[in-house]
């Protein structure tokens, strides 16, 4: 993101530096100045509001996502699967000869 100087409040704040601390602004680990800072940058700077927000729907998206593990019987049929893929990839490469 180009750095501008925000259009109507002196936030002392970058967009550069805005989008560096996003991450620590969306999980709430900032400072009450730093955080008054980031505020006042947002309200007067489009290109940064629109950033964040793209930011923190990613964010909530993928932690909607759901977190599964194969059960134990799906691995081992995984690993039956690809080994036989293995072996077969392995048996034409060696028939192409
Ligand atoms: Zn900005």
């Amino acid at each position: 993101m180009e750095d501008h100087p925000s259009q109507c409040i002196d936030s002392g704040m970058t967009c550069r530096e805005l989008t560096d601390r996003t991450s620590d602004y969306l999980e709430d680990r900032l400072s009450a100045v730093m955080k008054m800072g980031m505020g006042l940058h947002l309200a007067s700077c489009v290109g940064c509001r629109t950033y964040v927000g793209q930011i923190s729907l990613v964010r909530d998206a993928v932690a909607r996502i759901p977190k599964e593990v194969p059960s134990r019987i799906n691995r081992l049929r995984l690993r039956q699967q690809f080994a036989m893929c293995r072996s077969t990839i392995t048996y034409q490469r060696g028939g192409v000869r």
